[in-house]
């Protein structure tokens, strides 16, 4: 996204302009999975000015999460320059073609800063690599998957995981390494059967826009399978705008109307699901054990 299109007004007959800022949930919740650089943020009055959009939406913080290692530093950064976020550190499985031991050496102390609260994101994407030479072939994913999985065990933070097309291969390399204590499946794509597969090993699945689309079946049956206490809700910003403003762009306040479109979907009530969620996402990260900026 370029900076021109910050704030979205210079598309064509308005489909570029943000959707309009929602009422506040009843109860606050945290944006699970964000890309506040990607969203056009450079510099702390940027961040907070996404981050106070975000609460008067109800939303209370964000995980802003690296997809490479230039956003890597940026996002471990960006977690300092505002209370309200927090940061995740990993090389996104579609640019693991080259994965440098400086990379590795880099992310690892990245990863230890009190501010970064989870390994990711990382995982595997069979998508990209069907139609972009660029994109790291399968076994270089993998490879460094495993990596990234040692990684999240060996300093105790959960692991955020990229899934595209890879459902069986993310849940067998899981399994063959030995899972990490906590494992969230950002922009959860599966099924009601990958669903169930996931709460049967203690996984938990993070809903982006994707479950708002009226023509995603498939992923709504299962977000209606999964217990409250085993989900969150996320953006993914700036893709992934949920109904009804899709194909616009996406900002972390956004979360709001994936969480009411969530409660209506399962037939709960906004305010218990959004109770559940803040629970969920605080015992996923740890959040009030990070330490307080200043
Ligand atoms: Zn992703
Ligand atoms: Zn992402």
């Amino acid at each position: 996204m370029g900076k021109q299109d910050k704030q979205g007004k210079h598309g064509e007959r308005g489909k570029r302009e943000l959707p309009p800022v929602p009422e506040p949930l009843p109860v606050p919740v945290v944006d699970a999975h964000t890309h506040l650089d990607a969203c056009g943020a450079a510099d702390a009055a940027d961040v907070s000015a996404m981050l106070d959009r975000a609460a008067s939406a109800g939303i209370a913080g964000v995980v802003t999460v690296a997809d490479d290692m230039a956003a890597a530093r940026w996002v471990v950064e960006a977690s300092t320059w505002d209370s309200r976020a927090f940061a995740a550190v990993a090389l996104h499985p579609t640019r693991t073609a080259k994965f440098t031991d400086d990379d590795r050496a880099e992310l690892e102390r990245l990863v230890a800063h009190p501010r970064v609260v989870a390994v990711g994101e990382t995982g595997l994407d069979y998508y990209w690599t069907r139609f972009d030479p660029d994109v790291a072939p399968p076994a270089a994913q993998q490879e460094a998957f495993r990596w990234h999985i040692e990684l999240s065990k060996r300093v105790g933070k959960p692991l955020m995981i990229h899934d595209r097309d890879a459902h069986q291969d993310i849940l067998s390399i899981l399994e063959h390494e030995g899972p990490p204590e906590t494992v969230v499946f950002h922009c959860f794509s599966g099924d009601a059967e990958m669903a169930r597969r996931c709460m049967e090993a203690g996984y938990i699945v993070s809903f982006a826009g994707p479950v708002t689309f009226r023509n995603a079946g498939p992923l709504r049956e299962a977000a209606k399978l999964v217990p409250n206490d085993r989900l969150l809700v996320e953006t993914d910003a700036p893709f992934l705008t949920p109904h009804p403003f899709r194909g616009r762009p996406n900002e972390p306040y956004c979360a709001a109307y994936t969480l009411r479109d969530l409660a209506e979907l399962r037939g709960e009530p906004a305010a218990e699901l959004a109770a559940a969620v803040a629970d969920t996402a605080e015992r996923t990260f740890q959040l009030r054990s990070v330490a307080p900026l200043g």
